[in-house]
């Protein structure tokens, strides 16, 4: 099962992924994690990344479906996957449906997580990931246990620089802009797109997920 999660940042696609993903023992492609990691290895991809991701604006395709492919080749045949975050505007689009036909595969279903940009801001300046897991909390919404630290590895959590409000503000337009259309690219498409308000409580938007993707709780 390949399934594309779209959604404007900050809705939560992080949270929901790692929640299905542990549940359901599915792996996850998220090229922000993906890319932040490589940023902070100083590696050349990471910091060709870096001004972009800084300004909000989208990293130059070519580098991204690399390091989706690359990411994508060490995965074992048959495993689902969960992308998140990826792909983000149509060219991404055209190569993705590519790059999964030449290993005999497609996007199988696409979930669209929907919230209002002012809901998305606020919640955005409460959110903190985990440098390590890459698991995210919000400091209202989904605290964890022990304030400021990630309950599942205890290291310390930060707040992304590029959630500052002014930022986020641009990384929603790029979202209108570029993202969006896929929704309309996708039901156009054989995978069956649900859509899912993401304002609501993260088990609620977990339980809504699921049912709608036809892994409702407790299957797998
Ligand atoms: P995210 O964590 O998904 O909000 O991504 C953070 C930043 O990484 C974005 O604002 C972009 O600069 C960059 N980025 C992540 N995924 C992509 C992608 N698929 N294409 C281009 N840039 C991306």
């Amino acid at each position: 099962m390949h399934v594309v999660l779209l959604g404007p940042p900050g809705v939560g696609k992080g949270t929901q992924g790692v929640l299905l993903a542990d549940a359901l023992g599915w792996r996850r492609i998220v090229t922000g994690d993906l890319l932040r990691a490589q940023r902070d290895a100083g590696t050349p991809l990471g910091q060709q990344a870096q001004g972009y991701m800084t300004r909000g604006e989208l990293v130059p395709d070519p580098l991204i479906i690399a390091m989706v492919r690359e990411q994508l080749a060490t995965f074992a045949s048959g495993t689902s996957v969960i992308f998140d975050g990826f792909p983000r505007n149509s060219s991404q689009a055209s190569a993705f449906k590519m790059m999964l036909e030449t290993l005999g595969l497609a996007v199988d279903q696409v979930a669209v997580l929907e919230a209002d940009d002012d809901l998305v801001v606020e919640r955005i300046s409460g959110r903190r990931s985990c440098p390590t897991c890459g698991a995210v909390y919000n400091q209202s919404l989904a605290p964890p246990n022990r304030d400021g630290f990630c309950d599942k590895d205890g290291i310390a959590l930060f707040h992304r620089a590029d959630d500052e409000p002014e930022t986020v503000r641009h990384r929603l337009e790029v979202y209108h802009r570029e993202t969006e259309p896929l929704i309309a690219y996708y039901e156009g498409s054989r995978a069956p797109v649900h859509y899912i308000a993401g304002d609501q409580a993260v088990e609620l938007v977990q339980t809504a997920l699921r049912e709608a993707l036809g892994v409702g709780v407790g299957a797998s």
